[in-house]
């Protein structure tokens, strides 16, 4: 058995699966602030789902992590995380298989999502595929002819991060105008935020009466027919369609699938991101592209994390 755990910025989900990826369990926490915090959980996680089979903790073989930010994979050290700061520099696999003494392997966590997904999800049906996963922040993956694309140092694809205003607002990276300042689900919540005192009769002024304003509760009222929260969604398709147009132009892709948290909301989104893609992406290019979602968004970088170790332990 193997474990995969997947680091988000909102949650930290493991799956326990076989060598087939079959999902024997699956867990999900909520992301702590701190750096003791998140290893306590990410242990807790290991513990729990080490004793669903059999009860007996030997029969996990390792676990594979993927985290935000750029790592490197060789010597499993976290060296930049813009969304969760405390991770920066920090040798997480190291630590963890000093808590667990399990084997630990450490990647992307949107490195991840894409091998999970073109392992078990519908990455396996095209050749040259692109998966974005919005969430907390963007990643982004490429299969280029049935290879993953990696880079130099396996940090390829920071999709997030391509400028779409030079002049935009200022990014955790330290750069303007990346895409994940315009369309992430943090980003969809600042710009909730401030237009929100502009529209009294919106259905999201009750919700926030008692509860934190968050990208779910957007999606939730935009659902139900809340002119203002479909707005916001609308806007933020309109730059993750720019993005895409930009990828559709570089890479040729069969594909766009869809992952991370805020691709729940696919059918608010995807309308007008198709409709920017044929309005800016090359003729010849943009015509065959098809879009879809994640096979299971939830699970698929937990899996993928689980394909990576698997695939170290033969
Ligand atoms: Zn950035």
């Amino acid at each position: 058995m193997f474990i995969g755990i997947d680091i988000g910025g909102t949650n930290i989900k493991g799956v326990l699966t076989n060598r087939k990826g079959d999902i024997i369990s699956f867990k999900k926490i909520s992301t702590a602030n701190n750096l003791a915090k998140i290893e306590y959980s990410i242990c807790s996680l290991i513990k729990t789902l080490s004793s669903q089979k059999s009860g007996s903790k030997s029969i996990v073989k390792a676990a594979g992590i993927g985290s935000a930010g750029s790592i490197d994979t060789r010597k499993g050290i976290i060296i930049t995380s813009p969304n969760i700061k405390s991770l920066n520099n920090y040798p997480l696999a190291r630590k963890i298989n000093k808590l667990t003494g399990l084997k630990v392997f450490l990647e992307n966590d949107a490195t991840a999502a894409i091998i999970g997904e073109w392992w078990k999800g519908n990455g396996r049906n095209f050749s040259n595929w692109i998966m974005l996963t919005l969430g907390t922040g963007i990643g982004g993956g490429v299969i280029i002819n049935d290879q993953l694309f990696t880079g130099q140092s396996g940090s390829a694809m920071e999709a997030g991060h391509m400028t779409i205003d030079y002049k935009g607002k200022k990014c955790l990276c330290g750069n303007r105008g990346c895409l994940e300042t315009y369309a992430s689900a943090t980003a969809l919540v600042k710009l909730t935020r401030s237009k929100l005192k502009n529209h009294p009769s919106s259905t999201i002024n009750k919700r926030i009466i008692n509860d934190k304003l968050t990208s779910k509760i957007v999606f939730e009222e935009a659902v139900k027919g809340d002119l203002f929260a479909k707005d916001i969604f609308n806007e933020i398709s309109f730059f993750i369609g720019i993005g895409i147009s930009n990828l559709v132009n570089i890479f040729n892709p069969e594909a766009i699938i869809l992952g991370g948290g805020l691709s729940k909301a696919h059918r608010l989104l995807l309308p007008n991101i198709k409709k920017v893609v044929a309005e800016r992406a090359l003729e010849g290019l943009k015509e065959n592209v098809k879009f879809l979602t994640s096979m299971d968004f939830d699970k698929i970088a937990a899996l993928g994390a689980a394909k990576i170790t698997i695939d170290a332990c033969k």
